[in-house]
């Protein structure tokens, strides 16, 4: 599953350098010149991280990730600053303002990557993860595929994201706002019974593998996956 990460950058070659080396190693990439075009991408798409810019027209990066860590809808999306090199003082205000991590301009593409998987790691670990089994489905996260004795399960982003989930917090009981917390994720509002749509639609994908089984509904309570299918 790609992370979606945008990119808020007024330099137009900048911009499309860093576009570029992200989309070599896969993440998908939004581009916002300005702090107008960031929050417009910030609210449609949620990115799963973002790197700032510092000096910006207008609204200055500073000013936008304070802003945007203040909103509920966004505080939960990592930032990274970039700013230019030899402005000690502003490292120190990029992290006061509510930024995850800095990099100093010029920076090589690597170091780039290399801060970026490391704050994906921490806040959204579902990227990385390796492939889950249980009892003959396999599920990827990495080419975001997955599928029962060998057949591909033909499913949508979300149900992907919840059959993940599911496979890697077995036999437990999960609420709806838990699950909404935990695979929407906490800077998306949506209704509770949004979750049950999402799961009929997965049950409804995994049924002609006769592996719809094993999401069971606990009445009263949420959702459980277990391996055995013993019936809803
Ligand atoms: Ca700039």
């Amino acid at each position: 599953m790609a992370a979606k990460i945008l990119i808020v950058e007024d330099e137009p070659a900048v911009l499309e350098m860093i576009s570029f080396v992200l989309d070599q190693v896969g993440f998908e990439t939004l581009k916002a010149k300005d702090a107008r075009e960031a929050r417009k991408q910030v609210a449609l798409a949620l990115p799963d991280l973002i790197i700032m810019d510092w000096m910006l027209p207008g609204t200055s990066g500073l000013e936008l990730t304070r802003e945007l860590k203040g909103d509920p809808q966004s505080s939960g999306i990592p930032v990274i600053v970039l700013t230019a090199r030899g402005e000690e003082d502003d490292k120190v205000r990029g992290l006061e303002c509510g930024a995850e991590d800095y990099v100093i301009k010029p920076f090589s593409p690597r170091e780039l990557i290399a801060r970026i998987k490391v704050i994906l790691r921490r806040i959204t670990p579902h990227v990385f993860e390796e492939t889950v089994e249980a009892d003959g489905l396999h599920v990827d996260p990495a080419s975001r595929r997955a599928h029962v004795n060998g057949v591909e399960v033909d499913l949508g982003p979300t149900e992907f994201r919840l059959l993940h989930f599911f496979l890697t917090h077995r036999n437990k009981v999960y609420s709806r706002s838990s699950l909404l917390d935990q695979v929407w994720g906490t800077n998306v509002f949506i209704e509770e019974r949004t979750v049950d749509v999402h799961i009929r639609r997965l049950r409804k994908a995994l049924e002609p593998h006769a592996a719809d089984g094993m999401v069971q509904t606990v009445r009263g309570a949420g959702y459980r996956f277990s391996e055995r299918s013993t019936g809803t």
